[in-house]
C-alpha cells in the first residue's frame, strides 16, 4: 500500500510546471536542430534558429519558452492500491493548487491565460486554473502523472471528423491540415486519436502528443502494425505539403505524428488531429509515496550552438518616423529590423476599440494608432530587472475580423503577429496600402530581448492584453503581406510543396 501525501502531489505539479515553462523536451530540441541543419528554404530555416536559441535562452534564463504558458492539461493514473494519506482536497484540488502556486511563482511568474465564463464574461481566472484533467484508476500502487502546459494557437487548430469507415484518414489530414495555417507555430507534432466515440478520439489525441519524438527510430525498424504504417505514410505526406516552419514554405513542417487508437463502432470512424507547436512543453513522473518528484534538469551543452543574425540585408526601420512611402518600398519576404515605439493590442482590446467605434467614441488617451504600428501580443509579465517577460507574437488571423475598421478609423501603417492573415484581412490591408509583418511564433523570450521599455497605456483591467507601448531596437521581424497583398504565407507553401514534388523521389522528412 502506497501512501501519497497532499503536498507531495502539490509540490510535484507546481515544479513539473515551473520545469516544463523553460525546457524544452531534449527529443524536441533534437528533432528540431536535425531539421533545421536539413532545410533548404531560408525563410524556415531562420525561424528553426529563432526557436533553437530562443529555447537555449529559456533554458539559462530560467524564464517561458513563449509568452502564451499554456493551458495545464494533466493525465493522473491512479494505482488501485494508492491511498491519501493526510489528504484533506481532492486530486483535482490538489492539482489545481500545484497549478496555481507554479503560475504565480515569484521568480518565474507565467501567464495567467485561463478565462472564466467563457460564453460570457470571459474573467481571467489569474492564477491560470483550473487545469483540465483526466484521471483514470489502474492497477498498482504508485500515481503517475503527465503534466502538459498546451499553447492556445495550436490547441485552436485541432480538428475533428466523424469519418465514414470506408473514408480514408490520410486523405482528410491531407485535406485539413493546410486549413489550420500556421496558427500552430510549426514544427511541432501532430497527435491523431482514431476510432471510440468523438470524445474518446479527441482525448487520445491530446494523450498521444505526451510520448517522445521517435519517429526516426520507428523508420529505422520498420512498422509493425496499421498505426506505424500511418504514422510514417502521414509524416511524408504532410511535410511533402510544404508548409514549412512558421508556414513560410519548407522542407519540414511536422517532426513525428503520433497516433492512439481504440475500438469504435461499426457505423463510425472517429478521428481528431491536435497539433502541438513550437512551445512543446510535457513531463512526467511517478509518486511513490517517497516524497514529491525531482525532475533532473537538462544540461545547456545538449542545445545545438546555433547563432543568428538578420544577416547584411536586413533593412533597418525606424518605427518614430516610418512613412507610408517606406512601408510601399518594402518587399514580401524582406527581413526588417525595427527600432522605435509600437502599441500592443490583442483579441480583448481589438473587440473593445471596434466597439468605441461604433458607439462613435474615440480610442483613450495615448492610443494614437495614425502611422503606427501595433504588436499582436499578451506579454508575460516582468521579473527582477526585465523590462517585460517573454513577448511573442500572437495568431493574427483572430484579429482579422477587426483589421478593416482599425485601419480605416486610425490611419495604423501595419501590424505585427505571427501566423497568415485570411483574405479578408488581406483585402483591407491592400484597400489600405498597410503591411502585415510576421514574428517567430515560439521564440518569445528571444523578442523579449528586443524590448527596451515597456509601458502600459490604455485597458488595463484587461491584464496581459491590456494596450502597452513598447519601445524596441533591432527587434527582426519578416514582411509578410506587402501592400499590394501579397502573402509569403501562399507564396512559400505553394513554391516549397512544387519543389519537393520535383525533387521526388526524396526524403523529406
Ligand atoms: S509556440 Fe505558438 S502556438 Fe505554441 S504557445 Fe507559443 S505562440 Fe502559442
Amino acid at each position: 500500500m502506497t501512501v501519497i501525501k497532499q503536498d507531495d502531489l502539490i509540490e510535484s505539479v507546481a515544479d513539473a510546471l515551473q520545469y516544463i515553462s523553460y525546457y524544452h523536451p531534449l527529443d524536441f530540441i533534437k528533432a528540431v536542430n536535425e531539421a533545421y541543419e536539413r532545410e533548404q528554404s531560408q525563410a524556415a530555416k531562420d525561424a528553426m534558429a529563432q526557436i533553437l536559441i530562443n529555447s537555449r535562452l529559456c533554458a539559462e534564463g530560467k524564464r517561458p519558452i513563449c509568452q502564451d504558458t499554456g493551458i495545464v492539461t494533466v493525465f493522473v493514473k491512479i494505482g488501485m492500491n494508492v491511498q491519501w494519506g493526510d489528504a484533506t482536497m481532492s486530486v483535482a484540488d490538489m492539482i489545481n493548487e500545484g497549478v496555481r502556486q507554479a503560475y504565480l511563482h515569484p521568480d518565474n511568474v507565467l501567464r495567467a491565460s485561463i478565462l472564466a465564463d467563457p460564453a460570457g464574461a470571459r474573467r481571467n481566472t489569474k492564477d491560470n486554473t483550473p487545469a483540465v484533467i483526466h484521471m483514470e484508476v489502474v492497477p498498482g500502487d504508485v500515481l503517475d502523472v503527465t503534466v502538459a502546459a498546451k499553447g492556445g494557437g495550436s490547441e485552436n487548430k485541432s480538428k475533428m471528423a466523424m469519418l465514414n469507415p470506408s473514408d480514408s484518414i490520410v486523405d482528410w489530414i491531407l485535406k485539413t491540415v493546410p486549413t489550420m495555417g500556421a496558427g500552430w507555430c510549426p514544427p511541432g507534432m501532430l497527435g491523431i486519436g482514431i476510432g471510440g466515440t468523438a470524445e474518446k478520439a479527441a482525448v487520445m489525441a491530446k494523450e498521444s502528443l505526451m510520448d517522445p519524438i521517435d519517429i526516426h527510430e520507428l523508420r529505422a525498424r520498420g512498422p509493425q502494425n496499421r498505426v506505424e504504417e500511418l504514422r510514417l505514410e502521414i509524416m511524408d505526406k504532410v511535410n511533402a505539403l510544404g508548409i514549412g516552419a512558421q508556414g513560410l514554405g519548407g522542407l519540414t513542417t511536422v517532426l513525428d505524428i503520433k497516433i492512439k487508437d481504440y475500438p469504435t463502432h461499426a457505423a463510425s470512424l472517429p478521428v481528431a488531429m491536435i497539433p502541438n507547436c513550437a512551445a512543446t512543453r510535457h513531463a512526467h513522473f511517478v509518486l511513490k509515496g517517497d516524497g514529491p518528484a525531482h525532475l533532473t534538469p537538462p544540461k545547456l551543452e545538449d542545445w545545438p550552438q546555433i547563432t543568428w543574425d538578420a544577416g547584411p540585408t536586413a533593412r533597418r526601420v525606424n518605427l518614430d518616423t516610418v512613412t507610408q512611402a517606406d512601408v510601399e518600398s518594402w518587399k514580401p519576404g524582406e527581413t526588417l529590423l525595427l527600432s522605435g515605439k509600437m502599441l500592443t493590442g490583442r483579441d480583448a482590446a481589438h473587440k473593445r476599440m471596434v466597439e468605441m467605434f461604433s458607439r462613435g467614441e474615440s480610442l483613450p488617451d495615448g492610443v494614437d494608432l495614425k502611422g503606427k504600428f501595433i504588436y499582436y501580443v499578451g506579454p508575460v509579465d516582468a521579473v527582477r530587472d526585465e523590462v517585460i517577460g517573454p513577448a511573442g507574437p500572437t495568431t493574427a488571423t483572430r484579429m482579422d475580423k477587426f483589421t478593416e475598421t482599425i485601419l480605416d478609423k486610425t490611419g495604423l501603417l501595419g501590424m505585427i503577429g505571427k501566423a497568415e492573415r485570411g483574405q479578408v484581412a488581406i483585402d483591407a490591408i491592400k484597400k489600405h496600402k498597410a503591411v502585415y509583418l510576421m514574428a517567430v511564433g515560439g521564440a518569445a523570450y528571444l523578442v523579449s530581448k528586443a524590448i527596451r521599455n515597456s509601458r502600459i497605456v490604455a485597458f488595463e483591467d484587461l491584464g496581459m492584453e491590456a494596450i502597452h507601448e513598447f519601445v524596441v531596437e533591432d527587434m527582426p521581424v519578416t514582411v509578410a503581406v506587402d501592400v499590394n497583398g501579397t502573402s509569403v504565407h501562399r507564396t512559400g507553401p505553394a513554391e516549397w510543396q512544387a519543389r519537393i514534388a520535383e525533387a521526388q523521389p526524396v526524403t523529406v522528412s
